[in-house]
């Protein structure tokens, strides 16, 4: 089986056929995956985000089960169903009250896509036709379809491979300031100068609030997200704010944009809505927003074949409910003590640039780009999954994890990471 799947199937942003073999996972269970040979290793990545209830959950199964005798699939146009209503109303009750509207897709991707024709449309409908640009932001990650990388950072994204072919938007640098440091307006200067220059043809500024996930693990500060609404508001452009990584819970608080008491025009959640147990996403907008599209007649012109798939929709209901109805804050506000604690203590080592956390995600940044092909085995060896890029060695576990499952993790890292460094000496 390995060896057809090295042959034929490609994995994400990888060679066709790999260097080094995959491990093939059997099964899952609470934080663990197995492996082919038996193996059993913690996972610290929740399978990116996603799994934050662990792996194979009694709840999740039996809303699963439950949903696949009655219906899998019904399509979404001239239709309708009680998972999808459900979700709605749930999702539109745990967000801020001015998200009014919700838009079921099948991906954190395709919940940008949406977000960006939301905000396109808003303006082209009310014959706005100048506003054909987004301002984000560099270290910014929104995903791999054509719009989202368009407004992913143009250097370490993937623009290089695209040159030419991506929509042109309108970068700031990168929020500067960290989670804790006290505010100073320079930190927003950047963004205020680009706005006041760019404005009449800005449609919408895009942001991940508080912690910029895939573009470089950076934790930055509230006041940050909270002065660019301001600048939105100030300018008139709309917000979308990008909780595919940290939204249900992630950063401690159920939507990062919580921490700085804002809320946006557009919301793009996904990852973690079914515990990781299948594809869905959503993009949630205001009144505003929607009349604004429809304006002269016109509809958001988006909908894809699996909408909201009652499947999909009948195990977020299950894992939604399951995260409000667990201690989370708590365990979320355990984890980020324990990572800084005893991953605090990878800073004496000199390959070690920094370490930096937030709600249940730890980051270990380094001088050095990290070595897939020594990393990857040294953690399996540790009896860990931990997937590193660029310079970043980070987990973020599910919010399940034990202390002392936490702290295998954490000591695998300062192993491993040490390994890394003798080997480079
Ligand atoms: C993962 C991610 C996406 C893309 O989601 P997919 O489900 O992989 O398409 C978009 N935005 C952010 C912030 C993400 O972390």
């Amino acid at each position: 089986m390995k060896a057809f799947d090295k042959e034929h199937i490609l994995h994400p942003y990888a060679p066709s056929t790999p260097l080094a073999d995959m491990e093939l996972v059997t099964s899952a269970s609470s934080v663990y995956l197995e492996l082919d040979n038996g193996k059993k290793i913690i996972d610290g990545m929740s399978s990116w985000w996603s799994v934050i209830h662990g792996y194979n959950v009694p709840a999740l199964n039996e809303a699963a089960t439950k949903q696949l005798s009655k219906m899998s699939h019904v399509m979404f146009g001239g239709l309708t169903h009680e998972p999808a209503i459900k979700l709605a109303q749930t999702l539109l009750s745990i967000t801020d009250e001015s998200l009014e509207h919700i838009f079921f897709s099948d991906s954190g991707s395709v919940s940008v896509e949406v977000a960006l024709k939301m905000a396109f449309q808003y303006w082209t409908s009310q014959g706005e036709k100048k506003k054909t640009k987004i301002l984000s932001f560099s270290k910014g990650y929104h995903g791999d379809t054509f719009g989202a990388m368009s407004v992913c950072d143009p250097v370490t994204g993937m623009h290089s491979a695209f040159e030419g072919i991506l929509h042109k938007n309108i970068f700031a640098n990168a929020p500067e300031c960290s989670f804790e440091q006290e505010w100073d307006e320079a930190y927003i200067e950047d963004v205020k100068s680009k706005l006041k220059e760019h404005y009449k043809e800005v449609a919408a500024v895009i942001l991940e609030p508080v912690v910029q996930g895939a573009g470089g693990m950076r934790i930055y500060a509230p006041t940050f997200v909270k002065r660019v609404k301001e600048l939105c508001e100030e300018f008139d452009v709309l917000l979308i704010l990008d909780e595919v990584a940290t939204g249900f819970g992630r950063t401690g608080r159920l939507f990062a944009y919580e921490h700085a008491g804002i809320a946006p025009d557009i919301l793009c959640i996904g990852k973690a809505l079914t515990g990781g147990y299948m594809s869905l996403a959503a993009t949630l907008c205001s009144k505003k927003v929607i009349q604004g599209v429809e304006t002269n007649g016109n509809v958001l012109m988006h909908g894809p074949t699996f909408m909201a798939n009652p499947l999909a929709c009948a195990v977020a209901n299950a894992s939604v409910e399951l995260l409000l109805a667990s201690p989370w804050q708590e365990r979320v506000q355990n984890i980020q003590e324990q990572l800084q604690n005893e991953l605090g203590k990878c800073e004496e080592l000199a390959i070690v640039k920094e370490v930096r956390t937030l709600g249940a995600i730890g980051v270990v940044e380094l001088h050095k780009n990290v070595d897939l092909a020594f990393m990857t085995p040294a953690f399996i060896a540790e009896g860990v999954w931990v997937r590193p890029f660029l310079n970043l060695v980070y987990i973020m576990p599910p919010f399940v994890i034990t202390q002392e499952e936490l702290t295998h993790l954490t000591t695998a890292i300062y192993k491993v990471v040490k390994a890394y460094e003798d080997l480079m000496l």
